[in-house]
């Protein structure tokens, strides 16, 4: 990523404008839609919260799912702009069914959009978007808004074959690139809402982003190193192919989980998603210890749990620039803090259960 050190180039000029068309070309074909994909200068939060702003009016409603931090986000943020949030709360860990969601659009026919999380980033779950979204399509005329932060390039995600309106990511997570960017592609049905919303917006009114990315620019100043970076993070991706990078996340993320059930350490997700794992700490072991010895030994740095998993459970990332190794290396060093903590498990089976999956073609998802 040594692009993102080179001088930084004009957003007015000529050599910008090729950059930037590239890369809008390239997001079209990370998100699989032939819409459009804009850039906005942001964290991902920015394009949630664009998402939000552009398609509603006052007055209207809309469902989201919260199982987590960030599906109770989508439900602040509508909250923020006036608009009538219907919350679908499930358990953390848990992912809703279809047939939730078709009970709530018929006790609520009229909501204007479904806002779903495709990997809850704090509980690890994943949301079978596919499926949720066919269900909405075929029973209502409700938008499908899919935070896809942390999914997108890590998980099967078809924005046109699925029917989603609007799916947004950030710079941070599967695009491998420091934060401050965040993209949101939006379909053409979205695009006729976004012409009638009437709630006020300004530095993200995504018509004006629309004009200038017509004229392959942006409306206000970008931020132009990182948009160097996601040039190379992208092409990076097209050259691997999105189907391979998906298989990578799947078969990484298999290596974890196999790893984890090996060691007797239990998933919190019944769906996992592929782009991190979240595991309970053994009653046994004292969270903070886990921590720095894991931290401070072994260069290992985990998330922790969030909101009342807090001390509960850590999170493993495998998501953008991870090989086999890296999940080897950690999983090792996992088995090593562990057994100095006094938890009791048969040493290596966790390598050995992650070395099987590894050495194996998995298929994707
Ligand atoms: C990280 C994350 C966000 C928030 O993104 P920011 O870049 O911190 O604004 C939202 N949703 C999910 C699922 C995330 O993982």
């Amino acid at each position: 990523m040594l692009r993102m050190a080179e001088p930084i180039i004009h957003h007015r000029h000529v050599e910008f404008k090729e950059l930037f068309n590239r890369v809008s070309a390239n997001l079209r074909y990370l998100f699989q839609t032939s819409s459009d994909v804009l850039t906005l200068t942001s964290s991902g939060t920015g394009a949630m919260e664009a998402a939000v702003s552009n398609l509603h009016s006052a007055g209207e409603s809309a469902l989201y799912v919260n199982g987590g931090k960030f599906g109770e986000r989508w439900g602040e943020l509508l909250a923020a702009y006036g608009v009538q949030g219907i919350e679908l709360k499930i358990e953390w860990g848990e992912a809703l069914s279809t047939e939730e969601i078709l009970n709530a659009l018929q006790a609520h026919p009229t909501v204007k959009a479904v806002y779903l999380t495709q990997s809850e980033t704090s509980t690890g779950a994943a949301t079978d978007v596919q499926a949720l979204a066919a269900a909405v399509r075929k029973h209502s005329q409700a938008l499908v808004v899919v935070d896809g932060i942390t999914a997108v390039g890590a998980m099967e995600l078809r924005m046109d074959d699925w029917g989603l309106d609007v799916v947004v990511t950030g710079s941070q997570k599967g695009l491998m690139i420091p934060p401050g960017l965040a993209f949101l592609a939006i379909s053409r049905r979205a695009w006729a809402s976004v012409e009638q919303a009437r709630l006020p917006r300004y530095y993200f009114d995504l018509i004006r982003a629309r004009k200038s990315l017509a004229s392959k620019d942006t409306p206000w100043t970008p931020a132009i190193t990182l948009v160097e970076g996601v040039d190379v993070a992208l092409e990076m991706i097209r050259k691997q192919g999105i189907e391979a990078v998906w298989k990578r996340h799947a078969r990484l993320a298999r290596s974890i989980r196999e790893a984890a059930q090996a060691l007797g350490l239990k998933i919190l997700a019944r769906h996992p998603s592929n782009a991190l794992t979240a595991l309970w700490i053994p009653e046994s072991v004292n969270a903070k210890d886990f921590n720095d010895v894991l931290k401070n030994k072994y260069g290992i740095t985990v998330a922790g749990g969030q909101g009342h998993l807090k001390g509960k459970i850590f999170r493993i990332s495998h998501l953008g620039y991870y090989d086999e190794l890296d999940m080897i290396s950690m999983i090792s060093a996992l088995e090593m803090t562990l057994m100095e903590l006094g938890y009791r498990f048969e040493a290596g089976a966790g390598v050995r259960a992650a070395q099987k999956v590894l050495t194996k073609d998995e298929e994707a998802r």
